[in-house]
C-alpha cells in the first residue's frame, strides 16, 4: 500500500517525520512516496505544487499531509485548497474528543466561502460563497451516515443572515429527515459559544466551509489546543489526513510542536485503510506517554516533539511484542 506523504512547511516539516515512524512501526509493509509541496518549495522553485505532485498524490492509496503556509498574497494559492478541490476530498471529519464528550465536527470541504471565486479591484473586494444542492446533499448524507450509528446531528449556520445557509440547512434537514436522523440546528456563532459551554450535548455537527474551519480551532480548546486535533478529508476516490493546525511559523525548526494531532492523522488513516486496531493502538500508546507525565510545552512539559514521537513508538513496539 503506497502513502504519499506531504510534509509541507513549518512544523509539518517535524510532526509528519514523527507519524510517519509510528506508521512504520505498526505497519511494516507500507511504503511511502514523499511529496515536497508548499510555501517553501515556491519560494525555491517558484510553484508550490506541480501536477506531478497532484498525480503521486492522486495515485496513492492515502496522504499523510502536515501543513502548508499561505502568505496573504493575492497572487498566491492555498495548497491545501487546491488538493482538497483536485481530488474532491469534500468531507473534513475532525473528532474533538474527551472526558464527557465525543464531538465529529463534519466540514463541507470543497466549496462555501472557499471557493476561489474572487475580484480585488481598487475600491473592493469580493469573494463569492457558493453553497450547491450537490455539495449540501453529499456531505448531509455522509454526516447523517456517521450520526447514524452515533446519536444525532446538529446543523451549524447562519440562515437568520445568510440565504445561502437558508437553502444549506434546508437541504441537511431533508437529508437528516430521509436518513431517519434525530437533528437540531443552531446558529454558528452562538454554537462557537455553546460547544465550549456545553461540550457533551453534541454529537456530529455538519456545517460550511468556513464555519466548520473556526468551529474546529474553537473546539480545540476543549482538549488543550490545536497540537491535539487530527483530521480527515474524504471524497470518494481518495483520502488525506492532517492534523487541524497550520505550519505554526513562531515555533517551527524548534523541536517543540506537539506532534499528537499528526500522530492522531496517522491513526485515523489507519482506520480508513482498513486496520482499525492499529488505529486504537496509536491512541492507547499516546495516552500511555501522557499517563507518565510526558508532554510538549504546549501542554506544560519539556518533552521535545522528536523525544514524544520516539516514547510513542517505544510503547508501541512493547504493545505489539507482548
Ligand atoms: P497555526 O495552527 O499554525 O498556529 C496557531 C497557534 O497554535 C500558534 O501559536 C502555534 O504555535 C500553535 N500551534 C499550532 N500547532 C501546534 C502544535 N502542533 N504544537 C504546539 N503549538 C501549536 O495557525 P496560524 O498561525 O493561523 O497559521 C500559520 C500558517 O499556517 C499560515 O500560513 C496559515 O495559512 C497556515 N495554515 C495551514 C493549514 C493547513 O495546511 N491545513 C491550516 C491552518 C493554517
Amino acid at each position: 500500500m503506497l502513502i504519499a506523504l506531504a510534509e509541507g512547511d513549518g512544523i509539518g516539516r517535524e510532526v509528519i517525520p514523527v507519524a510517519r515512524d509510528v506508521l512504520s512501526a505498526l505497519r511494516p509493509d507500507l511504503e511511502f512516496v514523499p511529496v515536497e509541496v508548499g510555501y517553501g518549495r515556491w519560494q525555491r522553485t517558484g510553484e508550490a505544487i506541480t501536477d506531478e505532485e497532484m498525480r503521486v498524490l492522486s495515485s496513492a492509496d492515502a496522504i499523510l499531509f502536515g501543513a502548508v503556509t499561505t502568505p496573504p498574497a493575492p497572487d498566491y494559492q492555498s495548497v491545501i485548497v487546491r488538493i482538497r478541490k483536485s481530488l474532491d476530498l469534500y468531507a473534513n471529519l475532525r473528532p474533538v474528543r474527551g472526558r464527557g464528550f465525543d464531538i465529529l465536527i463534519v466540514r463541507e470541504n470543497t466549496e462555501g466561502l472557499y471557493s476561489g471565486i474572487e475580484k480585488v479591484e481598487h475600491d473592493s473586494a469580493c469573494t463569492l460563497r457558493c453553497i450547491s444542492r450537490k455539495g449540501s446533499e453529499r456531505i448531509a448524507r455522509f454526516a447523517c451516515s456517521e450520526a447514524r450509528s452515533r446519536c444525532d446531528l446538529t446543523i451549524g449556520h447562519k440562515a437568520n443572515v445568510l440565504k445561502s445557509d437558508v437553502f444549506f440547512r434546508d437541504i441537511c434537514i431533508a437529508v437528516a429527515r430521509d436518513a431517519g436522523v434525530p437533528c437540531k440546528e443552531c446558529y454558528i456563532d452562538a454554537l462557537c459559544l455553546d460547544v465550549l459551554q456545553h461540550p457533551g450535548r453534541y454529537d456530529v455537527i455538519v456545517t460550511t466551509n468556513m464555519f466548520g474551519d473556526i468551529l474546529s480551532d474553537v473546539a480545540a480548546y476543549l482538549v488543550g489546543g490545536l497540537g491535539l486535533l487530527p483530521s480527515a478529508n474524504i471524497g470518494d476516490g481518495h483520502a488525506l489526513f492532517e492534523p487541524v493546525h497550520g505550519s505554526a511559523p513562531d515555533i517551527a525548526g524548534k523541536n517543540i510542536a506537539n506532534p499528537i494531532a499528526a500522530l492522531r492523522s496517522a491513526g485515523m488513516l489507519l482506520t480508513h485503510i482498513g486496520d482499525p486496531g492499529a488505529g486504537c493502538l496509536v491512541e492507547s500508546a499516546i495516552n500511555a506517554v501522557l499517563d507518565q507525565g510526558i508532554c510538549t510545552r504546549d501542554l506544560g512539559g519539556k518533552a521535545g516533539t522528536r523525544e514524544f514521537g520516539d516514547l510513542v513508538v517505544r510503547e508501541l513496539s512493547r504493545r505489539t511484542k507482548s
